[in-house]
């Protein structure tokens, strides 16, 4: 099994096997170019090519020398520091600044062939009925996702079957798990693959490609070309003809396109939105709002060995419990081995950040490309309402789970949301390993660092329901950027099944 297979697609001399680029030159003009490969931008490349798109164009900042997830390349320890002491990780980046301590820390872009796709944790959940609901979602797009798509399955559907195929199940994962502190816990659909030493990964659409020597290697008609970072998107004559992109050693260039596709990640495809609407005349500032990411808190904590041991603890492996329409927060627990015999309960409420227009992403217009980005975190009072009945739903859940296995009940404190220094590093297992048994640890994620981002370039609104700017013909955009609303599910289901679905729309099969 090779792990950090050296991967000629990058530009980059560090770690480029012998021999020419698999990409070749810059071409002037492809008939798609797909900025950022990332989860959406890969998904799109790939479902292009099996859609008989033959000129598309696939362009990403970062190499392409290490196309492997962490969880497979590293051990569990060192992979979880990767994420959560991103100094450990050669490829974070953070193009943007804060004006808070939201979308600061963990929160940043994993710049390389891949994105997050090499990192997620493959919590695959279709979003809530109540958030797909009218308004926010159009409607075409909401049956496409849930009812049926092109006369066939639903994209959930389909998108869900191919995961499953493609996994395998955790060892001694559980089948259901039942009732536990007064919840009723389903097993937590994850699209993973175990490895027979331990390790695992989770779906990426590299998986999908042709391999040669082990290494992926894109399909006919996806040309990819790394350390090529889009500063701008040309518009000519009011439509979006192409990028402006910037080489590693500094080189400028134009590539010409029929179609443009935004899927940099969130903030950096809202930063490019901004430059060419604020261009075009279409904003009246340079800014978008609507920037939302999950409101996450949870608590950590050791079980008593006796506690384990009475049988009344699910087994190892991830349950949940869905959100519904009043709490709009989902409950998740995740049960872990430390030692033999001992137990650890990573328990978390994963909640919807509604939309909203002062949370946003604002540039510095400037005559050179890129401008200066920064993150305006905003919660309207009906987040700070779900902030505290989470915390309720968590002191609840604490209680009933500490009667149940009869330890003595400590009570649970949170202190301010946002607060940075109990944040969700807390679950780190160097910290963890240190926490008194019996005594939860509670902690709260700052916006930004679930990874969850979305909502500035929404469907119905900036973008039509075929995903192109309503301001802006020839300018599409994929990935959780795109949702109207989050709600609670991790996002990255829909974030597949929509780049399918805008896949077909620009190969014109639909
Ligand atoms: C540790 C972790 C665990 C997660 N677990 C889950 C989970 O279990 N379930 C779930 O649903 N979601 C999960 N997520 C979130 C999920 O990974 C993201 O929502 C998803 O990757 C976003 O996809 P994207 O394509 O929009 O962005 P990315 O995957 O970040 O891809 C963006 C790509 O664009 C490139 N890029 C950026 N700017 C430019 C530019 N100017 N020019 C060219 N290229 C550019 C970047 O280098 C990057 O490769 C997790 C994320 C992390 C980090």
């Amino acid at each position: 099994m090779p792990v950090n297979p050296v991967n000629p697609l990058s530009k980059n001399g560090r770690r480029r096997a012998s021999g020419a680029s698999a990409a070749g030159e810059l071409p002037a003009h492809a008939a798609t170019v797909v900025v950022g490969g990332g989860l959406a931008g890969l998904e799109l490349a790939t479902a292009l090519a099996e859609n008989g798109a033959r000129d598309v164009l696939l362009l990403e900042s970062g190499p392409g020398d290490d196309l492997v997830h962490i969880h497979r390349s590293l051990p569990q320890d060192r992979a979880t520091e990767a994420v959560f002491a991103p100094e450990n990780d050669p490829w974070f980046h953070r193009p943007w600044e804060s004006d808070s301590a939201h979308y600061t820390g963990i929160s940043g872009l994993r710049r390389r062939l891949g994105g997050r796709s090499l990192y997620w944790h493959g919590v695959v959940l279709p979003l809530e009925d109540w958030a797909l609901s009218a308004p926010w979602w159009p409607s075409d797009v909401v049956a496409d996702l849930t009812k049926s798509w092109r006369g066939g399955p639903s994209l959930y559907e389909s998108v869900g079957d191919d995961l499953r195929k493609w996994s395998s199940p955790a060892p001694g994962s559980p089948e259901r798990a039942g009732a536990f502190g007064g919840h009723d816990f389903r097993p937590l659909p994850r699209a993973c693959r175990y490895l027979s030493d331990g390790r695992w990964e989770a779906y990426t659409p590299l998986a999908r490609w042709p391999r040669a020597d082990e290494v992926p290697r894109p399909p006919v008609g996806v040309r990819v070309r790394c350390d090529t970072e889009v500063l701008g998107v040309h518009v000519r004559d009011g439509a979006a003809r192409g990028v402006l992109v910037r080489d590693s050693g500094g080189a400028r260039a134009l590539v010409t396109a029929d179609a443009v596709v935004l899927s940099a990640g969130t903030v950096e495809s809202t930063r490019l939105a901004v430059q060419a609407l604020s261009g075009h005349g279409a904003l009246p500032e340079p800014r978008l709002g609507g920037l939302a990411d999950h409101i996450v808190q949870g608590f950590v904590v050791r079980l008593p060995a006796r506690a384990t041991a009475a049988g009344r603890v699910p087994g190892p492996g991830s349950y949940y419990v869905p959100a519904d329409p009043v709490s709009r927060s989902y409950l998740r627990l995740d049960v872990r081995e430390t030692e033999p015999g001992e137990l650890l309960l990573d328990v978390r409420v994963t909640g919807e950040q509604l939309p909203n227009v002062d949370s946003a992403v604002e540039c510095v217009p400037a005559t050179e490309l890129p401008w200066r980005t920064r993150i305006r975190a905003a919660l309207l009072p009906q987040d700070h309402e779900l902030v505290a009945a989470q915390r309720e739903m968590l002191r609840g859940f604490w209680r009933r789970l500490a009667e149940e296995l009869e330890l003595p009940f400590t009570p649970m404190e949170f202190t301010a949301y946002g607060d940075p220094s109990r944040d969700n590093t807390q679950v780190l297992p160097s910290r963890t390993r240190s926490q008194a048994v019996g005594v939860p640890e509670t902690w709260t994620s700052l916006l930004g660092t679930e990874d969850h981002e979305g909502g500035s370039l929404p469907l119905g609104q900036v973008l039509t329901s075929r995903q192109e700017f309503t301001d802006l013909p020839g300018l599409y955009a994929a990935g959780p950027v795109v949702f109207p609303r989050l709600g609670a599910a991790n996002p990255s289901l829909t974030t597949l099944a929509l780049s399918r679905r805008l896949a077909a729309i620009l190969a014109g099969a639909e």
